[in-house]
């Protein structure tokens, strides 16, 4: 009965997801890469040419391809001397690759030289007639590309597994930086992308661009993200999720990255050193080295930064007229009494003064005079989108999330799939 009903389920979600893709043809431009025909390369027809391919070696300068090649020395220093803003003849680098353009009749003159500095620019040195020298740029083409995966170990395995470029495990774990703690992902977490990737001449990978929606489930709790431009005169970018909320929050995670949390805020903690009395922990203790930087972990002002008894030397800051936050136990403060923070600045250093058994940060959090549990907290997000830009906003990720909710999972067929086709 149950499966009759999953399967009937599966079919809906099926129909709304082709009707999806149709829509999403246009939209999207998924473009299938094609070897080209014709062999142009940095604007010129290769078949005109005699092509020598090479990279620049152990030793080499210009002046010496360029002899080799026969092109004389003055028009070497020539070169170096007209065009040294356009091409620093001194700047080549080892490994780099180059190409030169011979003509195929008896002279075997050297015609151009190309020389790529990365994937996408490269110099031109023409000689025919009067020599000249020009930047250009490779023609991109960006392709959009789904991926999805299910976490068993780690999100990075995860996306190798699939073969999807590395940079997307950086790119979403930024992405999420202030919603979901990646240290601490879980079996069965899952991650659907949409992303750019960037190719030249239709068949050259040129690494990923950026992510343009994605979905993570954490706990079993759902995460959008779609990249939109606030700004388009400025380029600001920002993620925002399903209902335009901000993904970035007011408030980072944690105080110190790379830490593990070593007690949490517990109101009816005991200690067996004071006699298994109640000593509530109104902080949470992020243990690391000492002397890891501790961070503001949002904007505001040093409302103090100072050393009192099992605090030890500590610094409280006060973001605006609801919370504050403090930061015990620190090797040093790195800033004064009113000084204005911004969200990252380094404040201080992890250390062991006042109290305590080792070197951690006690991070305090108060709401209103009072400390509060931060990871308990529903903690304000950061700017949100314009009230005159939500309704466009909604309306250019819609396809989007069509597109989202319709990748499907890539796993290894779990045993009960396998028992049930016997
Ligand atoms: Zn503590």
């Amino acid at each position: 009965m149950h499966k009759y009903w999953g399967l009937a389920l599966g079919l809906a979600f099926l129909v709304s997801c082709k009707d999806q893709k149709q829509a999403g043809d246009e939209l999207s431009e998924v473009v299938t890469i094609k070897k080209p025909v014709e062999t142009r390369q940095f604007g010129f027809l290769m078949n005109d040419f005699e092509v020598v391919q090479d990279t620049i070696r152990d030793g080499d300068s210009f002046g010496a391809i360029m002899l080799r090649n026969k092109i004389d020395y003055p028009k070497i220093a020539m070169i170096a001397e007209t065009y040294k803003d356009t091409f620093d003849v001194r700047r080549i680098v080892k490994g780099k690759p180059y190409v030169i353009l011979k003509s195929k009749d008896s002279t075997n003159a050297t015609e151009v030289f190309i020389y790529q500095s990365d994937p996408i620019n490269y110099t031109v040195i023409d000689f025919r007639g009067d020599v000249v020298a020009y930047n250009k740029k490779q023609k991109v083409k960006y392709v959009t590309r789904e991926a999805s995966g299910v976490i068993n170990s780690s999100l990075s395995e995860a996306i190798l597994q699939q073969g999807i470029d590395y940079n997307i495990t950086n790119s979403l774990s930024e992405i999420y930086a202030w919603s979901i703690d990646f240290f601490r992902l879980q079996k069965g977490d899952k991650f659907k992308v949409i992303y750019k990737e960037k190719y030249i001449n239709d068949t050259i990978y040129a690494g990923a661009g950026s992510i343009e929606a994605a979905y993570f489930e954490h706990n079993g709790e759902p995460f959008y993200a779609f990249n939109y431009v606030t700004d388009s005169v400025r380029n600001i970018r920002e993620y925002y999720d399903h209902e335009a909320k901000n993904l970035r929050r007011a408030f980072l995670r944690s105080p110190v990255q790379f830490s593990r949390i070593s007690s949490r805020y517990n109101l009816n903690r005991r200690i067996a050193f004071y006699g298994n009395k109640v000593r509530p922990h109104k902080g949470t203790d992020y243990a690391a080295p000492i002397g890891t930087p501790i961070l503001a972990t949002a904007n505001g002002t040093v409302e103090e930064s100072t050393r009192r008894g099992g605090n030890g030397k500590y610094v409280k800051i006060k973001h605006n007229g609801t919370y504050s936050t403090q930061y015990l136990h620190m090797k040093a403060q790195n800033v004064k009494k009113g000084q204005y923070v911004k969200q990252g600045d380094v404040i201080g250093w992890i250390g062991m003064t006042g109290n305590t058994s080792g070197p951690h940060v006690c991070y305090r959090f108060w709401k209103n005079g009072r400390q509060v549990d931060p990871l308990r907290e529903k903690l304000p997000t950061a700017d949100p989108i314009a009230d005159s830009l939500k309704k466009q906003y909604l309306a250019h990720i819609a396809p989007f999330k069509n597109q989202l909710d319709c990748i499907e999972y890539i796993e290894e067929p779990s045993e009960e799939l396998l028992t049930l086709n016997e």
